[in-house]
């Protein structure tokens, strides 16, 4: 049976270290992108042309309508998904609560929430065996920042990833008899442009000191973990939530 991935935000960062190394395992990828058709387009002709196949398909996976016709798109380009990785993520410039609004709270939740929410509910209705399906497996990208609680910088993004969490055990748990996983994997801090979007880009090289392994990680140390989460090396594995952070 073909093996079958969609990462969403999969055109940069640790969403395309992911889709290159999911290529390379055997999995036809789907890239999926809210912006920067460009990039999403390059990556996929780079995997096609190492051997692999892959298509990039816009969505904001906070629309749901959006979802719906990737997750379709996915069904009559690729065949049933079997992985899914809820990677699309986003985080505001760094300030306190006093000088946050409710417009804010509601962009970080739509797409770190509501989008985890809608991507594992249409993966669940094809990968369940009592729906028909084969099963499957689902790793939600969730953050340190949900035990931290990032004070004075992103309270919002840290509250949102709480939620993954606990959508992660919560989800693990009603479909672990459907043959379908549900993980997740916390990065400490990595080098992508995410930090640029809190204001920080210099972000990493800052904090790496306070890492117990006195660096900070790169895109495909996370990828290589949530590919073991995939696999069926980890078939035993459901609810956990691996820290991928060098100790932090
Ligand atoms: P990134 O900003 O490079 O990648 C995030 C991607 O998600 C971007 O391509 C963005 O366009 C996409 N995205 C955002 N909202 C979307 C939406 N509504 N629909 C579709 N795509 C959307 O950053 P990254 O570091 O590679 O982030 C990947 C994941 O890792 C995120 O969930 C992030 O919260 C998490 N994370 C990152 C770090 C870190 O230090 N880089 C640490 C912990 C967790």
């Amino acid at each position: 049976m073909q093996k079958v991935l969609i990462v969403t935000g999969g055109s940069r960062g640790i969403g395309a270290a992911l889709s290159r190394l999911g290529a390379e395992a055997g999995y036809a990828i789907c890239v999926n992108y809210r912006r920067g058709r460009e990039a999403a387009e390059a990556l996929v002709t780079e995997i096609n042309a190492r051997g692999g196949h892959a298509i990039a398909v816009a969505a904001d996976v906070a629309v749901e309508a959006d979802v719906m016709r990737l997750f379709a798109r996915v069904d009559e380009d690729l065949g049933s998904v079997t992985a899914l990785v809820n990677n699309a993520g986003i985080l505001e410039k760094h300030a306190r609560v006093e000088d946050m609004d409710a417009a804010r709270l509601g962009r970080v939740l739509a797409a770190n929430v509501t989008g985890s929410f809608l991507c594992a509910r249409e993966a669940i209705r094809r990968m369940s065996t009592r729906h028909g399906g084969q099963g499957g497996a689902i790793v939600n990208v969730s953050s340190r920042a949900a035990r931290l609680g990032s004070p004075g910088e992103y309270v919002d993004y840290a509250a949102s990833k709480a939620a993954v969490d606990t959508l992660t055990i919560g989800l693990s748990r009603e479909v672990a008899a459907e043959g379908i996983r549900v993980n997740a994997v916390s990065p400490g801090i990595i080098y992508t442009d995410i930090h640029a979007s809190g204001g920080e880009p210099g972000r990493v090289d800052r904090l790496k000191d306070a890492v117990p392994m006195k660096r900070g990680g790169q895109p495909e140390e996370v990828a290589h973990a949530i590919l073991w989460l995939l696999s069926g090396e980890a078939s035993y594995v459901t609810g956990a939530n691996l820290d991928v952070s060098g100790g932090r």
